[in-house]
């Protein structure tokens, strides 16, 4: 078996529920102290910070992913802590989202720092971080190494799709803005429905008005993308022979790289007020909150150029570039003034599913990118 699939099943094989990455930190920083011969920091959230320098000056280079993955949830055929190999097919929780990236960062590290270190310039920087799957407030892995001064000229993230056994160059992915607005009403008894002021029936004022905003498009990589905003919770009403006195609505506004998530919030902050201006009898309470920043990369940008042209020579065929409408946390690493790369082995569908699986050739695959990658933005 190659060693990076081996790899693969020993980092499913510890799980690392988010929250609970003491034990994959350990491993991981064993593996580099162990295999590569360097003695990873492992912070106070578990994050492992290998730092490579080469002595030569030249580029920062910092590959990151996450460590952690979701709860299994239930529908597993599998375990989804022992490896099950099927074919070319590797069964586990975290098999696609991020261990499947981050198995072949670790050997194309080995191998570059190993074999090739001679012909390496500048640092390389290996970030792999906890809590992404779920971040206690502000605080995930990620923010929390960043704030303690993670710097880099560019960052290659290992989230990403994979298809035909070929990882999508992506560029940029849409912002979230998560909004929750309480409709207040007034209670009467269903006889004398005139007599209150009923909180349901005003919650539709309330999503036709946040529905009018219009919706912007944008030309990303020669295909257009539209904005968005959904209605995912209505919460109202304690029973049916009462005027409900409450109802909640919550959703999220996913934003385009051209939107500042400060201005779309005005933009529904202003549609409600308008909505109430018609509609004295409207109370309600509104919070939006940006938890996510869009993020674009120039489809031209040099670095973005150069990561092509490596990827083309590896994968001897044109790179597909990608723009994606879930987002990652690129916008955390931009924040901090480092151009990012999402360069991964997500099997489209299977992340936070049952049954999570990667596929052997990908993973080998996404080796050798990260091989080429690695030796040709440090060369
Ligand atoms: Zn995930």
């Amino acid at each position: 078996m190659e060693e990076v699939i081996d790899l693969l099943c020993k980092l499913i094989s510890i799980p690392s529920v988010s929250g609970e990455e003491q034990k994959i930190a350990e491993f991981v920083s064993n593996y580099f102290k162990g295999e590569v011969g360097i003695e990873p920091k492992i912070d106070e959230m578990y994050n492992v910070i290998v730092e490579y320098d080469t002595g030569k000056t030249g580029p920062n280079l910092l590959l990151t992913a996450h460590l952690d993955t979701v709860q299994a949830g239930s529908g597993w055929t599998y375990d989804p802590y022992k490896p099950t190999m099927i074919d070319d097919r590797i069964y586990g929780l975290g098999a696609s989202d991020s261990k499947g990236t981050i198995a072949p960062m670790m050997t194309s590290c080995k191998n570059c720092i190993k074999e090739a270190a001679k012909k390496l310039k500048g640092k390389l920087l290996v970030a792999l971080t906890t809590q992404e799957e779920n971040p206690v407030g502000e605080i995930d892995g990620l923010r929390y190494a960043l704030r303690k001064g993670l710097k880099s000229d560019l960052a290659l993230f290992g989230n990403g799709y994979i298809e035909n056994y070929m990882p999508y160059l992506t560029i940029g992915h849409n912002g979230f803005i998560r909004y929750q607005i309480r409709v207040i009403g007034k209670g009467a008894h269903s006889s004398t429905p005139e007599l209150g002021i009923n909180a349901i029936e005003k919650a539709f004022g309330v999503i036709k008005a946040m529905k009018s905003v219009k919706l912007p498009k944008q030309m990303i990589l020669g295909g257009e993308i539209k904005a968005t905003m959904n209605v995912g919770v209505i919460r109202g009403g304690t029973q049916p022979n009462a005027v409900p006195t409450e109802c909640t609505i919550i959703g999220d506004r996913r934003t385009l790289p051209m939107e500042k998530a400060d201005k779309v919030i005005a933009r529904y902050e202003k549609a409600l007020e308008k909505a109430k201006e018609g509609d004295p009898e409207l109370k309600y309470e509104a919070k939006f909150e940006k938890l996510h920043d869009s993020y674009l990369i120039p489809e031209d940008d040099e670095k973005v150029q150069k990561v092509k042209a490596i990827m083309r020579k590896i994968l001897k065929a044109e790179p597909r570039m990608r723009h994606d409408l879930c987002y990652y946390d690129a916008d955390y690493l931009a924040a901090a003034g480092i151009p990012t790369i999402m360069i991964g082995t997500s099997v489209i569908g299977t992340p936070h599913q049952p049954n999570e699986y990667n596929l052997v050739k990908n993973v080998i695959s996404v080796e050798k990118v990260y091989t080429a990658l690695i030796q040709g933005l440090l060369a």
